[in-house]
């Protein structure tokens, strides 16, 4: 008998997570990328108009991401995330000037809300309840339908807290998703809270230590290696069409498809996906930033969002990002670097920069989009489905896209 197979196609995240699951020497594991790199929406690339190996995209981590944890950890990379021992959210108004630190506790209960130095200033304890009927919240509602969208806890905590965490203007954004993600962070408490970031970069903590792993595992990367066609028999995927070769898909063999939304559209007629994308800027500046910068803050009431200082540049977050697509670079370098020089007090001309524009960086976190994400099966029987867009219960992130391998591994392994 031979040894089962898993193909895997994509080595974003949600591949690469369902590799590792699946690599333990009793089946055989092979990921085929489109790219010459892994990674997909989570890597690291040289940029030349900076001369630094940069990402391709700043990202947020939380210390509640418990299968990011895990991931490192199976991977050996638990202490690539860097980020303060404390949950610290410091932040200024652009508009004002005016700057404060929201500064969760440790421990379930939230009693920071009742301390004016720790919460937003210029709100009271009560204006916080909102966030309990968000945690009511039920499939289909918008979050404008269960929290007030205006006043200052929405502009100053609110706003940017669910923009970051949906890329999705919060108004409009699905409030189950906004609910699972508070639920499973800022509800916890500051353990679970703590803003983390790959400082080495995204391909040194999570892609290059994953794929050590499954070379170890004796598991096989094929890159360039577009899938071009499934050939479906019946009820079940019978080979993959590359460019150049057809794989045939044996008897109990079984193929994972973690490729972004509308490739897997393509690739699986009837397959229903998310049809709305949203936009993430990112601007970066090579420029150190001053040894007192917090290594992440957020800004409300200008352009830039978050700002994160890495050793050797300062980089800025902008997401829902779709109205400055048609912005032309230059402007948007100097109105971000503006911003910048008034959140650090670096009193510098514009130095080398990059502006990346991801046009289709996350599905929208909206309700009609989260109604049209699949689960793991398909109506194939031996084809899943991994992705970020796939229905996780979270928004378009690491943490969803590594959930969503883990899952299909397990449905792989439950239904053997
Ligand atoms: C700019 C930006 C900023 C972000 N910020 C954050 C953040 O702060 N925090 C956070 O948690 N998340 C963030 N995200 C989201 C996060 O990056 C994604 O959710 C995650 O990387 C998605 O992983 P994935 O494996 O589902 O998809 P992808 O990374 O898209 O992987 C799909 C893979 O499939 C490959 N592929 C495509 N077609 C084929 C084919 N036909 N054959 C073979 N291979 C194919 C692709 O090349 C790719 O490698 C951000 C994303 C972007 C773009």
């Amino acid at each position: 008998m031979p040894r089962p197979k898993v193909h895997i196609i994509g080595a974003g995240l949600a591949g690469l997570a369902a590799a590792v699951r699946l690599a333990d020497g009793t089946r055989d594991v092979v990921v085929y990328e489109a790219a010459r790199q892994a990674g997909g929406r989570c890597r690291s690339y040289y940029e030349p108009a900076l001369d630094l190996t940069i990402d391709n995209g700043n990202h947020l981590l939380l210390s509640g991401n418990y299968a990011v944890r895990d991931f490192l950890k199976r991977i050996g990379s638990e202490d690539a995330l860097e980020g303060p021992k404390d949950a610290r959210f410091p932040f200024v108004d652009l508009a004002t000037g005016e700057s404060w630190v929201l500064h969760p506790n440790a421990g379930p209960f939230p009693w920071w809300i009742f301390v004016p130095g720790r919460r937003v200033p210029a709100t009271k304890a009560s204006d916080y309840l909102g966030l309990l009927r968000l945690l009511m919240a039920r499939n289909g509602q918008r979050l404008g339908e269960v929290i007030a969208c205006e006043g200052l806890l929405y502009e100053r905590l609110w706003q940017p807290f669910f923009l970051a965490v949906l890329n999705t203007e919060p108004k409009e954004g699905s409030a189950v998703l906004a609910a699972a993600v508070t639920r499973e962070t800022l509800m916890k408490g500051a353990a679970a809270c703590r803003p983390l970031v790959a400082v080495k970069g995204l391909t040194a903590a999570f892609i290059e230590p994953a794929l050590r792993y499954l070379a170890c595992q004796k598991a096989e990367v094929r890159f360039e290696h577009r899938l071009r066609a499934l050939a479906f028999a019946d009820a079940h995927v019978a080979a993959l069409e590359f460019d150049e070769t057809r794989v045939g898909v044996g008897t109990g063999d079984a193929i994972i498809l973690a490729v972004p939304a509308p490739v897997a559209e393509d690739l699986v007629t009837g397959l229903v996906v998310p049809q709305s994308f949203r936009a993430i800027v990112n601007a970066h500046f090579k420029i150190a930033p001053p040894p007192s910068l917090p290594p992440i803050q957020g800004a409300i009431n200008g352009l830039t969002e978050w700002l994160f200082a890495y050793p050797d540049r300062l980089s800025v977050t902008i997401s829902g990002a779709d109205r400055l697509l048609d912005v032309g670079r230059e402007e948007l370098a100097e109105r971000i670097w503006a911003d910048v020089t008034q959140l650090t007090h670096i009193a510098a001309p514009l130095p080398a920069w990059q502006i990346i524009k991801e046009k289709r960086a996350t599905f929208a976190a909206t309700p009609q989009e989260e109604a049209r994400r699949p689960g793991p099966r398909s109506n194939y029987t031996n084809l899943l489905l991994a992705g970020d867009w796939t229905a996780t219960g979270l928004p378009a992130t690491i943490e969803g896209a590594l959930r969503s391998g883990n899952r299909a591994a397990d449905e792989y392994l439950h239904t053997r």
